[in-house]
């Protein structure tokens, strides 16, 4: 009798769930953190025209060193440690693929971003859960502690951390650097949005792994790029393990434009902050709403019943995310900064579900 093929599969992949996301088909939608504006039709044709003039059936460059050098240039950080690839969370499990031996114990505040403990799991290291405090922010001393007992290999920090906005300061970090040499990943994805960026301690800790996108404040999360910054040292080791030629030419030039509009960039994320704050303020005046500061753009809120109001927004054309099943948030909802008529829109629909809810039994 032959063994069925499953069991060639590892068992760490065959336990763990995947990564899943429910599609609903609103006109607004809030749930997955993307920039609400597009690129504009102008730059779009401009990248479309460079995409034609390129030889489609040559490879690019190998490892794409004109556009690590344009990254390195708008970045603030040496072309030597900085590696470009398809999308941010790729280079999570490139940095875990490297670094991860079996059993390897990787601190992760908890609730966090899912990928880091379902990547985590599938190299196989071993998840340790540091819980955010009551206030939802990160618990340092409890995260210096478990790194302390674990030997820790890694740790790994959403700075905003996705679903709560909170970050971890340079502060605080330097403290935990300083501590240990164990790996300390600072997943960017949203940091345009909040005032911290750990870019400027790369230079001087060699354990410090910075990582960011194009997928939020840069407003591409359709071109899939992301990159890493960290000390050349590193940098090489990782660049090993990333499959050659993996960004296609669409992509390369897309990320190339795009950079050149850094104004844009930061227009749009000084509008969506000041959305998010507008947000925030009118969620605090709901009654049975409680949203929690962020540093993202997003919002983190807290409702008697969560399922309800989920579904009351979506019967009013609103997607936003559920994120009930996350640890501590069993009664949470995190809703993406939109543009402004969408935002009202938003806020509108809340509050006439909470008014239906109260009236309708159970
Ligand atoms: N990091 C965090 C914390 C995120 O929430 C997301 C989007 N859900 C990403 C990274 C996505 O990154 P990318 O699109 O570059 O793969």
């Amino acid at each position: 009798m032959i063994d069925p093929p499953l069991k060639r599969i590892r068992p760490e992949i065959r336990s763990a769930d995947g990564y899943h996301l429910t599609r609903y088909d609103c006109p607004v939608k809030l749930n997955q953190n993307e920039s609400p504006f597009d690129i504009p039709d102008d730059l779009k044709n401009e990248i479309l025209a460079d995409v034609r003039r390129r030889p489609w059936f040559r490879y690019p460059q190998p490892m794409e060193m004109d556009l690590v050098e344009a990254l390195a240039d708008f970045a603030g950080w040496r072309p030597d440690g900085l590696i470009v690839c398809n999308g941010s969370n790729t280079l999570v499990q490139l940095v875990l693929a490297v670094s991860t031996r079996p059993g390897a114990p990787v601190v992760i505040p908890s609730p966090s971003f899912s990928l880091y403990g379902l990547y985590t799991g599938f190299f196989g290291g071993r998840v340790v859960p540091v819980d955010l405090t009551e206030e939802y922010t990160f618990d340092l001393p409890g995260i210096r502690e478990a790194v302390r007992r674990e030997s820790a290999n890694m740790v790994i920090f959403g700075s905003p951390n996705n679903p709560t906005g909170c970050v971890v300061s340079n502060a605080d970090l330097k403290v935990l650097l300083e501590q240990t040499d164990a790996l300390v990943l600072v997943d960017e994805a949203y940091a345009e949005f909040s005032d911290e960026t750990a870019r400027d301690l790369i230079g001087e800790y060699p354990n410090l792994i910075v990582l960011k996108t194009f997928s939020k404040a840069l407003g591409a999360a359709g071109i899939r790029i992301g990159y890493l910054m960290a000390h050349p040292e590193i940098a090489r080791e990782v660049l090993k393990a990333k499959v050659p030629f993996d960004i296609n030419v669409f992509s390369h030039s897309a990320a190339l434009h795009i950079l050149q509009h850094d104004g844009l960039i930061r227009e749009r994320v000084r509008t969506i902050r000041d959305e998010r704050e507008r947000v925030f303020a009118a969620l605090r005046e709901i009654d049975g709403v409680r949203p929690w500061p962020s540093h993202a753009n997003f919002i983190l809120f807290e409702v008697d019943n969560p399922a309800r109001v989920f579904n009351g927004l979506i019967e009013r054309g609103i997607l936003i995310r559920n994120v009930t099943s996350y640890a501590l948030l069993e009664n949470a909802l995190r809703v993406s900064i939109g543009r402004a008529e969408e935002n009202t829109r938003f806020l509108n629909a809340l509050e006439e579900t909470l008014r239906d809810s109260c009236v309708q039994p159970e």
